[in-house]
């Protein structure tokens, strides 16, 4: 069923975000690799930086919609942890055992520990993509909506 192949416990981190990248490297540099496998599972290939996305939003000026992507190829220190990139479609509680996440592509992974921080749903110009070509394409459109927009309401 899961990447529980060994006994070693399974944690796992649900959410690439602004919480979930940061507790994920602080486990990776905390857990001990040969009781625990360190597990982050995330939609995004890449980590997106919410605060910088403002701007990257209504302007291309600077390249700043490129820099708000970011790559985890440096979040799990000493390659301590795997990454997943997936969406958890549901997760079953097993009670004191833990349980198991299930992805959108039908993969099951179990757990002993779960940490689940996948952030909030947004409106509008937030409402970015999961892969960096579409992302890309996104950002590019919304520029193009501001730059033919006469008014902007800001709410
Ligand atoms: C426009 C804007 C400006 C902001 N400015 C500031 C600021 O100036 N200062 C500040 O402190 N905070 C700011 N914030 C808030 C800050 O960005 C959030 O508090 C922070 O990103 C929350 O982190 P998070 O990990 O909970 O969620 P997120 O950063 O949203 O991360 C959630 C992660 O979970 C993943 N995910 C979601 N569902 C699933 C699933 N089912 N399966 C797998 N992965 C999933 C997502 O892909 C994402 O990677 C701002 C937010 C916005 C939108």
């Amino acid at each position: 069923m899961s990447k529980s192949s060994d006994n070693r416990q399974n944690v796992v981190v649900v959410g690439g975000g602004g919480a979930g990248a940061p507790t994920a490297r602080h486990l990776s540099t905390t857990l001990d690799p040969t009781k625990y496998n360190l597990i982050i599972i995330t939609a995004r290939p890449y980590f997106l930086h919410l605060p910088g996305s403002i701007r990257a939003t209504v302007t291309p000026e600077g390249d700043f919609h490129e820099q708000v992507t970011m790559p985890y190829d440096k979040l799990l220190v000493n390659g301590n942890g795997t990454l997943i990139t997936g969406e958890v479609t549901s997760m079953a509680d097993e009670g004191e055992e833990g349980g198991y996440v299930t992805l959108a592509n039908g993969e099951q992974i179990r757990y002993a520990v779960l940490v689940l921080v996948p952030g909030s749903h947004w409106e509008g110009p937030l409402v970015i993509p999961t892969t960096k070509p579409e992302t890309s394409q996104w950002f590019r459109d919304w520029h193009a909506k501001f730059e033919k927009a006469d008014d902007i309401l800001l709410q």
